[in-house]
């Protein structure tokens, strides 16, 4: 095993880190931490110290950490077939075994699965089926894509201008021209103080009425949005938003993309966030939880009314120029097959029903009235805290104050991993779905005592 202080140099020296301060980290002004094990809802650190992990990851490992029957379907499948490729008509019994499954469980009116690695790329596949779509239908101008500030869908070209936040678009040259953003459903931060739930629907669908009148309805192609704003806080949207949305968009013939990277197989207690919102999309992004993220795997569900024209279209033009070489990876694959059996074998979604609620009640009795937290709120197994300067006027903290940063470090020196959402005054919760009610006590517990030793 290599020494602690050579693993640091080296992680210094060579290693590239994602979504990190690369200066402070590089000059050692940052902590790295290397985490060398998982059990059920707990991480291990190579210095023996164990945390409960309360945002599963990236919110993505949801059957818990160290499952046997996934590890064992990935080395059989790695020991008999670790690759073959799915194009023109390949397939392998688990990508064939999973299409069916993800199928079964899939909201109606969706007809098949197209594979692919990560959520980013999921959602440039999207893209680039909406335009083809929109082109075999002969109407080559109808390309835009709207999407919501404080989104997220992934860090591309096409999918970082999605992502409706600032960081991922700086200095990036972000957006491109092909996206334009609409009002986000963030009721608590983007409401007018005297407004109720239902005048702020009615605001964000008159800004995105606005928005498609001022580009033209012929020059937009689609809508994508999180059944609940994941990232950009954790902000499930008020009641009635995604039906008066839907309406917009029928309206205007504009395509619906259900970005369900975190919401899909479960987290929110049902299968699929469209199931508990009552969309019906005309695609559907998967990516984490299908494999609960022990092995790579990403999926863009699409609709019958999508299909018939690609299909259309392939008959016209030959096959569909659009292909990675790990598509529905045999390895990626045999994980999700074992992820989904565990999933209905353990009946975790009824757990995250339950325990998500217990998580969510409790969160809100322990912090709902502390001076500074302007909003406890949450769906599922997702749960969020946001901090305010002054609770009474709602005025909101500043990035520089770190307030999350500084929640959440204390919060991990007791044990527990809570994520410190990018726009600083947001602590979010995402617990694998195996999580207990003894172990959520001790979330709420030890939260309730971080935000005390800082605020
Ligand atoms: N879409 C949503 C809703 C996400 O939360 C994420 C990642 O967190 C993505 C897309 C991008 O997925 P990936 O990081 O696998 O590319």
């Amino acid at each position: 095993m290599l020494r602690n202080d050579q693993l640091d140099q080296w992680d210094r020296e060579n290693f590239f880190h994602p979504s990190t301060h690369l200066g402070q980290f590089a000059r050692g002004e940052a902590p790295n931490r290397v985490i060398n094990g998982g059990q059920g809802c707990h991480i291990e650190d190579r210095d023996g110290n164990r945390f409960l992990d309360a945002f599963a990851g990236l919110y993505c490992v949801n059957v818990g950490y160290g499952r046997q029957e996934i590890a064992e379907a990935i080395a059989a499948q790695a020991r008999e077939l670790a690759y073959y490729h799915a194009y023109v008509g390949h397939g392998t019994e688990a990508s064939i075994t999973l299409s069916k499954m993800i199928m079964d469980r899939a909201p109606k009116g969706m007809s098949k699965v197209y594979f692919g690695m990560s959520g980013s790329d999921a959602n440039e596949t999207n893209v680039k089926l909406i335009w083809y779509y929109n082109n075999i239908l002969g109407r080559p101008e109808k390309k835009k894509i709207i999407s919501r500030w404080r989104g997220y869908h992934g860090s591309g070209l096409m999918t970082g201008s999605l992502t409706g936040l600032e960081l991922f678009h700086k200095k990036f040259d972000l957006p491109l021209a092909q996206v334009v953003h609409t009002e986000a459903p963030y009721y608590f931060r983007r409401a007018n103080l005297d407004q109720t739930e239902a005048q702020f629907v009615a605001h964000c669908v008159a800004e995105l009425e606005a928005l498609i009148a001022r580009e033209g309805a012929d020059t937009i192609a689609a809508f994508i949005g999180e059944p609940v704003l994941g990232t950009g806080g954790i902000v499930p949207p008020p009641a009635g938003y995604w039906a008066a949305i839907q309406e917009v968009l029928r309206k205007h013939d504009i395509l619906l993309v259900a970005d369900e990277v975190v919401t899909g197989f479960g987290r929110l207690g049902t299968m699929f966030g469209s199931d508990h919102y009552g969309m019906t999309p005309d695609l559907i992004t998967i990516a984490k939880g299908l494999t609960s993220a022990y092995a790579p795997l990403s999926g863009s569900i699409v609709s019958d009314r999508m299909w018939k024209v690609l299909e259309q279209g392939t008959d016209e033009n030959g096959p569909i120029g659009h292909g990675w070489t790990y598509s529905a990876h045999p390895i990626g694959a045999a994980a999700g097959v074992a992820n989904l059996k565990l999933l209905d074998d353990l009946n975790l979604i009824a757990n995250n029903r339950d325990v998500g609620g217990y998580l969510n009640r409790g969160m809100a009795e322990a912090l709902g009235a502390h001076a500074n937290v302007g909003e406890v709120r949450g769906e599922g197994m997702l749960c969020a805290v946001e901090f305010v300067k002054d609770r009474e006027n709602r005025i909101f903290f500043d990035a520089a104050d770190k307030v999350g940063p500084q929640i959440s470090a204390a919060l991990a020196a007791t044990g527990v991993i809570a994520r410190a959402m990018p726009q600083g005054d947001i602590l979010g919760f995402a617990p694998p779905f195996c999580l207990t009610k003894s172990e959520a006590d001790e979330v709420i517990h030890k939260t309730t005592k971080a935000v005390q030793s800082v605020l």
